[in-house]
């Protein structure tokens, strides 16, 4: 059988598994079966498959006909034009979360001498790494309660070259000290939606990364009242939330002495990030 006829063949499979996006998704997996890039593809098309790629290739496809996500097949994906590894230890980096990195980066931005970041529930330490990546100066700690994940978010820092540091925690149960911004994309599907959520996320991504209890929002919750004394005096706190969430979220940080708090919609027109400022020492008469 040719290069295409596997093609073919992968896409039919994949589709008959009731995959969306069969044909993208039988590319990806036929590439890292054989190493050729698309060009190439184009020129081999019609030659005889090796028969090594042919027996890796028909493991990956029963991969993601079992619904096991493309990314923790291929073991990488790619997030503000970085490579981070993932796997099922760690929610896959989604393109909804770079608005919050884009909001983060802003403010960060705006600061006259280098802010120290905390990234709580950092998964795969997406958001923590590419803050660092991108702003000259920038310290950061990454903070999860998985070491598992943590074992990712590590080897992605060394990937990346960046000197972030790591802290095993029940939230802010063992952080020490405040920081100019804290930002989190923390579990935010009410427990009872699991069940309703696309295959590949519910069986293959980790719970511990989505249920954020019976509302949603108890990690907002603590996020709020156990890091607010976290957050430096003139600092913020930047969340990504799920679209129904912001009106809560926002006066969860109101009623926690928060000041200028707003939200913000992602390109789908959808409310995806709420921040707030700690106020500054002469502000502090009602907290
Ligand atoms: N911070 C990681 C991300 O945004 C993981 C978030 C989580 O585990 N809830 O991808």
């Amino acid at each position: 059988m040719t290069y295409r006829e596997w093609m073919t063949l992968g896409t039919e499979r994949l589709q008959a598994a009731g995959i969306e996006e069969a044909s993208l998704d039988a590319w990806y997996l036929l590439e890292r079966a054989s190493g050729i890039s698309r060009s190439r593809y184009y020129l081999v098309q019609k030659d005889p498959f090796p028969e090594e790629a042919a027996e890796k290739f028909q493991k990956l496809l029963a991969e993601r006909e079992r619904r096991v996500p493309l990314q923790q097949i291929l073991g990488d994906t790619e997030f503000m034009g970085l490579t981070f590894l993932v796997n099922e230890h760690v929610l896959t980096p989604r393109q909804d979360t770079e608005l919050l990195e884009e909001l983060a980066l802003k403010n960060l931005q705006c600061r006259t001498s280098p802010a120290r970041v905390l990234d709580m529930c950092t998964g795969s330490s997406c958001i923590l790494l590419s803050l660092l990546k991108l702003v000259p100066g920038l310290t950061g700690t990454g903070v999860d309660i998985s070491g598992e994940a943590l074992k990712v978010a590590v080897e992605n820092g060394k990937r990346l070259q960046t000197e972030a540091s790591f802290l095993e925690s029940d939230l802010f149960e063992k952080v020490e000290g405040s920081f100019g911004l804290i930002v989190s994309n923390p579990p935010y599907i009410a427990s009872e939606e699991i069940p309703t959520l696309m295959e590949e996320v519910r069986d293959h991504e980790p719970i511990g990364a989505l249920d954020g209890s019976a509302d949603g929002l108890e990690f907002y919750r603590r996020l709020v009242r156990e890091g607010k004394e976290h957050v430096k005096p003139g600092g913020w706190m930047l969340f990504e939330i799920g679209c129904t969430q912001a009106e809560a979220v926002m006066e969860l940080l109101k009623n926690g002495g928060f000041l200028d708090v707003y939200v913000k919609k992602d390109l789908a027109g959808l409310e995806r990030v709420v921040g707030g400022r700690r106020p500054k020492q002469e502000e502090r008469n009602d907290v």
